[in-house]
């Protein structure tokens, strides 16, 4: 048996056999087809091209613009291969003759080219090869119309284990028998830990190079409450993880027993619960676990769904179905937020230099309006359905925010001109997460109708810390003195503004932090379904004036060290049975 540590990120334990997912696995299809099939074939072979060629294409033009004509080179260079009438040729003459698959055949022929050319002692012939690696992934991934094999086909449940997972990467396993998680890099706020939470499978994140160890069909424990991950784990050692698994099931019985007693805390202050969601399906467990409401509906996981990207009139029966599954409880939906680590070329949001601080969220939408405008009236018409909040993400100044609200009375124009009803009275709003919308939040609060705070982000740029970057995890502290005086910030202007502030980072989700947060004046917290009831049993037991003491306390402290065991302690003290501890 062998123990690797990581982040703990999504709860739960399991074991179950490893199932290995390699950095650059495209699991290639491989059939016959018959001789009638090849002009198909070869149609969507071409199909495949151009789109590969499109995204080079528009790669180049931005590389171009941004980091000039040398670095741009290689996109021409990709762009000429694609188009040598050479390695067309090949293609098809293969095809023709072996009746494959069009994926068998290019992966063949990559072989082969890859191969004669290390044979040659050149080295810029060599560096060929990468570029030919390259030039093929990208035709097969369009081929394929998806990045990882097919996890539905499964023929058993695994822990998946891979060295990172893309967004569409976690949709497409929403599906399958995977029943954990473990990823060489990633942190608690990455993707792929929020979409973990929701699906409710245990995962351990930021192992780091230690996955080499491990094979598919390895048994595995994955401990997502300590970040322990078990390598061939002894009998005790299943025990324990049964064990585990009994105790959780325990707890979720016991605190199913809160659902339906009101949010109130121990004095009758009222509080505000509701749900983050990623996907429409999700809204159902969010009703069942009394959410109040949707919180945060992260619009950009609908464009992560194999296949294609959705229109105004599929995103519109999305949101639809998300409000009516809510039967009038608010539901705020977020506009689209790719960019940074949601990668999504087939609208143009691309992997850049340092994207993290690139063409993301609101940036994008007000370069791309037609999208924007596409997704604005989706939301608008879903509106008529029930109570519907929009909220724009990112913003970092009030010009953003002046123009995406022209956008919104444009696509309420549009709305109305095509024959739909819409209310004027829909509330928008903006997420603070980027410190200089914290630091302007008594002028923003003049133009937004309310505030969620989004410490994910606002840890990482407060702290200037990649979420997702385990190397540096340690320092992505949402307790941290700094973070801390930016949420009172907002909140207090908010307050004076007389707005509503929640928030729906992840940091929401912690009973310690609620009980500071609560503290600070905080009226709504949205997070992932699975937390919500630890946090409602910890804000039920509370006493407002005691929290306000004590974020007057953690407002004087110097390090996260100091207020994290300084919450954690009083929320012991608040809940005995540790039932609402954070794992
Ligand atoms: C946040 O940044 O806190 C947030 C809720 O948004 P996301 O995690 O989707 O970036
Ligand atoms: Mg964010």
């Amino acid at each position: 048996m062998r123990e690797l540590r990581g982040i703990p990120a999504s709860p739960g334990v399991v074991s179950a056999p490893a199932f290995v997912l390699k950095e650059d696995d495209i699991a290639v299809p491989s059939y016959p087809i018959e001789a009638k099939a090849v002009p198909g074939e070869w149609a969507r072979f071409e199909t495949a091209a151009e789109k590969a060629r499109l995204e080079v294409a528009e790669l180049r033009d931005r590389t171009l613009k941004a980091a000039g004509a040398d670095q741009a080179a290689i996109f021409d260079a990709h762009l000429l291969m694609m188009s040598d009438p050479e390695f067309l040729e090949s293609l098809q003459e293969r095809l023709g003759s072996t009746l494959r698959n069009i994926e068998r055949i290019i992966v063949d022929l990559e072989t082969e080219l890859v191969d004669k050319l290390s044979r040659i002692e050149d080295a810029s012939l060599q560096a060929r090869s990468a570029d030919i690696h390259d030039i093929s992934r990208r035709i097969l991934s369009h081929l394929m119309e998806r990045t990882a094999p097919d996890l539905s086909t499964l023929g058993e449940d695994v822990v998946l284990v891979a060295h990172d997972l893309l967004p569409s990467d976690m949709i497409a396993l929403k599906k399958g028998r995977v029943r954990g998680i473990v990823t060489e890099a990633g942190g608690k706020t990455s993707h792929v830990a929020i979409l973990a939470r929701a699906f409710e499978l245990p995962a351990v994140l930021g192992l780091g190079k230690a996955l080499s160890g491990i094979s598919s069909g390895d048994i595995l424990v994955v401990d997502g409450d300590g970040g322990r991950v078990l390598l061939q784990p002894d009998a005790e050692a299943l025990k324990d993880a049964t064990a585990a698994q009994a105790a959780a099931r325990a707890a979720a019985m016991s605190l199913a027993q809160i659902i339906d007693l009101p949010s109130l805390t121990s004095d009758g202050q009222p509080f505000i619960l509701k749900a983050n969601i990623e996907v429409p399906e999700e809204a159902e467990a969010a009703w069942d676990h009394g959410a109040g409401g949707i919180g945060l509906f992260r619009s950009e996981f609908l464009f992560f769904q194999p296949g294609h990207i959705p229109g105004e009139e599929e995103q519109y029966r999305a949101y639809r179905q998300v409000v009516e599954t809510m039967k009038g409880r608010p539901v705020t939906i977020r506009t689209l937020d790719i960019g940074g680590d949601k990668v999504l070329p087939e609208l143009g949001a691309l992997d850049e230099k340092n994207p993290l601080l690139g063409w993301r969220a609101i940036r994008f939408c007000l370069a791309k309006q037609d999208v924007f405008l596409a997704q604005l009236r989706a939301i608008l018409r879903a509106a008529a359905h029930g109570d519907v909040r929009i909220m724009l993400p990112m913003i970092a100044s009030a010009d953003e925010l002046d123009q995406a609200f022209d956008l919104l009375h444009q696509a309420r124009r549009e709305c109305k001109q095509r024959g739909y009803e819409v209310s004027e009275d829909i509330k928008a709003g903006i997420m603070i997460e980027i410190p200089a919308a914290a630091l302007m939040s008594d002028i923003l609060a003049r133009k937004a109708d309310f505030f969620s705070i989004g410490t994910n982000d606002l840890t990482q740029y407060t702290m200037a810390v990649d979420r997702g970057n385990e190397r540096v995890a340690y320092l992505y502290e949402p307790f941290n003195p700094a973070v801390i005086r930016l949420i009172k910030m907002t909140i207090d202007n908010g307050r004076a503004a007389g707005i509503p502030v929640g928030m729906c980072g992840e940091m929401a989700a912690d009973p310690a932090a609620a009980l500071l947060l609560l503290g600070l004046g905080l009226e709504e917290f949205s997070m992932s379904s699975a937390s919500l009831l630890r946090v409602k049993r910890l804000l039920r037991s509370v006493n407002k004036a005691e929290a306000e003491k004590a974020a007057r306390e953690v407002l004087g402290m110097s390090s996260s060290k100091e207020v994290s065991a300084y919450l954690s302690e009083r929320v012991a003290a608040y809940c005995r049975d540790s039932s609402c501890i954070a794992p």
